[in-house]
């Protein structure tokens, strides 16, 4: 276990807090995963990256995380309200398919995507529709505790009981009791005994395609009570780290903790974060805006609003290079600054790996760079200033590889191992060439580096054959591909186009 002070921010506490698991040696970490009924777009990708870079650092620190990332396939309704149809099951009608046709399409999709951005997969991906069971316990548990109530075949959570006892709705901080004297009835919600009242078990319509039986009605559970249910299955009564974007914060993080604490008579989680949401030319992203970019979109570039496709790796930087309780704007004018940052660091690091010795002993202070780093992730995760640090590294790497400074064998392999441990492992920055080429997204970035090396040394023989056709050939056709290169007096220097 690497000695560190890792400190987070706890939406809860609303301060910056020194991170302490509950066991010494392992970490809980649950997080909000997508309601799997459309493409993966710009708003997925930042919880998913923020909490992979958490995963990876606490994995780094010599923490065994337990990183638990759900699935929502039943029981969100539109609006995230208590009324309308099902998500997944309004995907299902229009499209006709079996609910479980849509959420496989999608979630295959989604995974698809965030292998591109190289999210690592959690540890387990729990469906709310596989652990009905597990949920009609809970609610009888929160039934006996007095904390809920039936109504017509229905089960709702009593928000002003639970108020009273306990205090509802800490975490985003709302008025209660101003929501709970001004919320008006609204039609159809009259089986509530408060319009606050939130389900735990709906009685399903006639014309509802997803219901399993239970004691109350043939029906399914409510939104927010999966999270309560297989958190606690997978990480216990009590756990460390609880995840999410702060759209979550109200109501679903609220309902989840009013479910939990009626359920295990105290609160579940010890530290909430939550992630910043992302703006479109500083607009919030929505269906009816006609600025909602899907993933897929952004890597083809096939969107009115995008001037050019932006690789994987392009968008998981620009995410990056926020921190991530702040706001991140998209404008192609960010997204091109960020795509020319990305290459001059993976620039660097691609000449890093061929830099000779000059020097006998040490020239530079990495180790400095490499504090500054830690220090960064272990102030709440960051980011921004970590990549800061390592574009100090490659401006030293650039120096070395233009003969401006020396470098000994040591400071060449402190650069190499920086790079590995913090742009690689921890911030998952690696060239997109292995996301793009690799079929299926999977394998290192090395061999294809290695290939496109050996096609240049055949290039070099073919040369000093005088065998000019082959030699242009091979450069033509790599330019065709997307490759610049240049000879140099050693040889040759190859990079992706830009
Ligand atoms: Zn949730």
């Amino acid at each position: 276990m690497k000695d560190h002070n890792l400190v987070i921010y706890n939406t809860l506490s609303r301060t910056k807090e020194l991170f302490r698991p509950m066991h010494e040696d392992r970490v809980g970490m649950y997080v909000c995963g997508p309601t799997v009924y459309g493409d993966a777009h710009l708003g997925h990708t930042r919880p998913a990256i923020t909490f992979d870079v958490l995963f990876r650092y606490l994995t780094h620190l010599g923490y065994k995380v337990r990183y638990v990332r759900n699935i929502t396939d039943v029981g969100h309704l539109e609006h995230d309200s208590d009324d309308g149809e099902d998500k997944i099951a309004k995907k299902a009608r229009l499209e006709q398919l079996e609910p479980m046709e849509v959420v496989q399409y999608y979630l295959n999709r989604y995974h698809h995507s965030m292998e591109a951005l190289n999210v690592l997969p959690p540890s387990i991906e729990p469906h709310a529709s596989g652990h009905i069971i597990e949920q009609i316990e809970y609610i009888k548990r929160i039934l006996d505790s007095g904390y809920a109530y039936i109504s017509d075949g229905s089960v709702y959570f009593d928000v002003p009981k639970f108020n009273k006892d306990y205090g509802y709705g800490r975490l985003s901080g709302r008025n209660i009791d101003e929501l709970l004297a001004t919320t008006r009835e609204l039609d159809g919600q009259s089986e509530k005994r408060n319009p606050a009242d939130f389900a735990l078990w709906k009685k399903a319509a006639p014309e509802h395609i997803m219901h399993w039986p239970s004691p109350w009605s043939e029906g399914f559970p409510g939104w927010h009570l999966e999270c309560s249910t297989m958190s606690e299955k997978y990480l216990g009564e009590q756990f460390d780290i609880h995840g999410g974007g702060m759209d979550l914060k109200f109501p679903h993080h609220d309902c989840e903790i009013a479910q939990s604490v009626a359920h295990n008579g105290r609160p579940t989680v010890r530290y909430w974060m939550h992630n910043n949401m992302i703006t479109i030319n500083g607009k919030k992203m929505g269906k009816s805006l006609g600025n909602f970019i899907t993933l897929d979109e952004f890597f083809s570039g096939s969107h009115p609003l995008l001037e050019q496709a932006y690789t994987p790796m392009t968008i998981r930087f620009f995410i990056l290079q926020a921190h991530y309780r702040g706001t991140v704007d998209f404008s192609n004018e960010a997204l091109q600054g960020a795509e020319k940052a990305l290459h001059r660091m993976l620039d660097a690091y691609r000449r890093l790996q061929d830099l000779k010795p000059t020097a006998d002993a040490p020239v530079h202070d990495i180790a400095a760079i490499e504090r500054q780093a830690y220090e960064a992730l272990d102030d709440d995760l960051n980011t921004p200033v970590a990549i800061a640090a390592l574009f100090e590294a490659c401006r030293i790497v650039n120096l070395i590889n233009d003969g401006k400074a020396q470098a000994s064998q040591q400071d060449i392999d402190a650069l190499k191992a920086l790079f590995d441990t913090f742009m690689v492992d921890i911030l998952g920055i690696v060239p997109d060439i292995a996301k793009d080429t690799a079929a299926g997204g999977s394998g290192s970035v090395k061999p294809f580096e290695d290939a496109v090396d050996l096609l240049l040394e055949v290039r070099a023989g073919a040369k000093r054959n005088k065998d000019w056709a082959t030699s242009d050939l091979i450069r033509n056709r790599l330019s065709e591909i997307g490759f610049d290169v240049k000879d140099t007096k050693d040889g040759w220097e190859w990079s992706l186009k830009k």
